[in-house]
């Protein structure tokens, strides 16, 4: 094997001209529709971290809003279930928008922000002889609603008097009645083709503390009342969502045009992103933390972009991919190795290379003299000739990794073996003279002799060797942890791997191995996470943001050089 700074040789995927919400934009832009304004919103619930899937509709919302002049893209929280919401979520969502690069400027918004005027419009709603108060359970307005091809079935109390109406929603408010006891639903037509709009529940009555308005409300909107409300409140004029909700758009028009507000945003549906090897649902990536199965939401291994982050993924090696894949109207599963393209793509070009051994193996060069060190001029980047190069320290004693030496080498095997030669990267062609073992016959260490005149400059330095290997100089190394990360499932649909199979059943045992004897050239040594490196012939590393420290660094592997994934299905 040779050292390879061009791990993608295959050229990359295409980038798609616009798409057709831009399209939409674009002519809506140009006929005047919303008065040349073009606002849209990123409107998570705050009920866990945001993962890649949410990166594709980020860079599409914030990103449109940025094509456009004046345009702007609100940031919403989108609380309206108290229950499974929280503010260390509210934290954690800001904090990764701004690190993918967006912005919302004063444009911060929480759909709790405006339970008064929901609450006030849905008043208008009963009025209208739009909604009314339905005391049946749960489970009664389930069997009532009926199926896609059966009508449901009317509920008794649909034909309240708004006065009655009226009375009882303010006592709803006022907890008078239990949880579940009763709800306000909207009257629309029992017998739509449309389960949604079926008389679907609007308000209920619910008794938790909110993050944002603690205990003041015991009744909460539901998602679809709140949403459409919520845009047209803040002057949205492109409501961008993924398909599932195309079924709801009749009633988020129905709900708009009932109350005749002065906006109507126009709802458009995309293709939500899938992975493979990746769930992404944040009720499953809950479980995964809740169960210990990865140790918390940015563990390196999680498609949240926290953990994304941890794991050394950049920004822009983020918006790269989101730009790749496009929008379209087709759900589909977009291949990890996609993902993984853009991220080696970024990463090949920033990081800096450095010489890193993970399974230390000692090399002992019995012709150099003991008390002798030389300096190593070696690229930083060959990909950015700015950044320029730097020395690395050689010695008498060595270590090299324990696959770069084979005892009885197979064919092809062009490393290190007993008698055989190996060029050592930056430096001299070494000599296999001697392989000592302990008692158990265990390998211990080489002793090599060196070739002096085989360095750059040298005599022999255009001397052709076939291997060229990493190292690192005992008397210098670092010794640090290294955790190589890997693919959480081994399955390409998790979430649809069989009947009755559950998704945590197929979490791959190898995702991580912990290395705790590596050995790192001294550049490393105070390593700062910011800094992306590849170690040569090895992968994408950096330094852990939480656990590294100065001179005890602790490192994650982000990605390896190539995709070796291909190789294991074909076998
Ligand atoms: P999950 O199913 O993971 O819980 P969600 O849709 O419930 O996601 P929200 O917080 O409601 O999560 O999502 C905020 C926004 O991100 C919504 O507009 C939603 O459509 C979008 N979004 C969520 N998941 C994806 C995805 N996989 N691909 C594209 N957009 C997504
Ligand atoms: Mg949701």
């Amino acid at each position: 094997m040779t050292t390879n700074n061009h791990p993608e040789a295959e050229p990359a995927p295409a980038l798609p001209a616009g798409d057709f919400i831009r399209d939409i934009v674009a002519a809506d832009q140009a006929s005047g529709k919303h008065g040349g304004r073009v606002v849209t919103r990123f409107p998570p619930e705050p009920n866990g971290y945001l993962h890649i899937g949410h990166a594709k509709s980020i860079c599409l919302n914030f990103g449109i809003a940025g094509e456009n002049p004046g345009g702007v893209c609100h940031l919403r929280f989108d609380d309206t279930n108290p229950a499974r919401e929280d503010v260390e979520y509210v934290d954690s969502i800001q904090e990764d928008v701004r690190w993918l690069g967006f912005d919302w400027g004063a444009n911060k918004f929480y759909a709790s922000d405006y339970f008064e005027r929901l609450y006030q419009y849905a008043v208008e709603l009963i009025q209208l002889g739009k909604a009314f108060v339905c005391d049946l359970s749960a489970e009664e307005m389930a069997t009532f609603r009926g199926t896609p091809t059966v009508p449901g079935k009317p509920s008794p109390w649909r034909d309240r008097s708004v006065a009655e109406n009226l009375d009882l929603f303010t006592r709803m408010r006022a907890g008078e009645f239990a949880d579940g006891a009763k709800t306000l639903r909207a009257k629309i037509d029992m017998a739509s083709p449309n389960i949604h709009l079926r008389d679907p529940a609007i308000y209920r009555i619910r008794r938790a503390e909110h993050h944002q308005t603690g205990t003041a409300w015991l009744i909460y909107p539901m998602y679809d009342y709140a949403h459409c409300l919520s845009d047209s409140i803040e002057g949205i004029t492109h409501s961008i969502c993924t398909l599932e909700f195309e079924v709801h758009r009749p009633l988020y028009d129905w709900i708009l045009d009932a109350l005749k507000t002065p906006c109507h945003p126009q709802q458009i549906e995309f293709a939500r992103l899938n992975l493979s090897y990746t769930v992404m649902s944040k009720r499953k990536l809950l479980q995964l933390v809740q169960e210990g199965l990865v140790t918390s939401w940015d563990d390196p291994r999680m498609p949240t972009i926290a953990g994304l982050r941890r794991r050394g993924i950049t920004p822009e090696a983020i918006r790269n991919f989101c730009a790749r894949i496009g929008v379209t109207k087709y759900n589909g599963l977009t291949d990890v190795a996609l993902l993984e393209f853009a991220i080696r793509e970024d990463l090949n070009r920033n990081a800096l290379r450095v010489m890193a051994v993970l399974h230390p193996l000692k090399v002992v060069l019995t012709n150099y003299p003991a008390e002798q060190t030389e300096e190593m001029p070696a690229v930083n980047n060959p990909e950015d000739p700015a950044a320029g190069s730097r020395l690395v320290p050689f010695g008498r004693e060595l270590y090299i990794e324990q696959d770069d030496f084979m005892e009885v080498p197979a064919k092809k095997f062009f490393r290190l073996a007993p008698g055989a030669e190996v060029r050592l990267r930056y430096a001299y062609i070494i000599k296999c003279e001697a392989v000592i073992k302990d008692a158990t016959g265990r390998i211990t260490e080489l002793h090599c002799t060196i070739d002096p005149d085989s360095k750059s400059g040298g005599a022999t330095a255009g001397r052709k060797i076939k291997g060229t290997i990493h190292w690192v100089s005992a008397a210098h190394a670092v010794p640090a942890e290294v955790r190589l990360y890997d693919r959480l499932f081994t399955v390409p649909e998790p979430d649809h791997a069989g009947e009755g199979r559950d998704f945590k059943e197929f979490l791959n045992p190898q995702s991580l191995a912990t290395l705790t004897h590596c050995q790192l050239e001294p550049s490393l040594r105070d390593a700062r996470p910011e800094a992306r490196y590849q170690f040569e012939r090895l992968g994408y590393f950096r330094a852990d943001p939480k656990d590294s420290a100065p001179g005890k660094p602790v490192f994650n592997r982000t990605l390896t050089l190539r995709d070796s994934w291909v190789k294991e299905q074909g076998k």
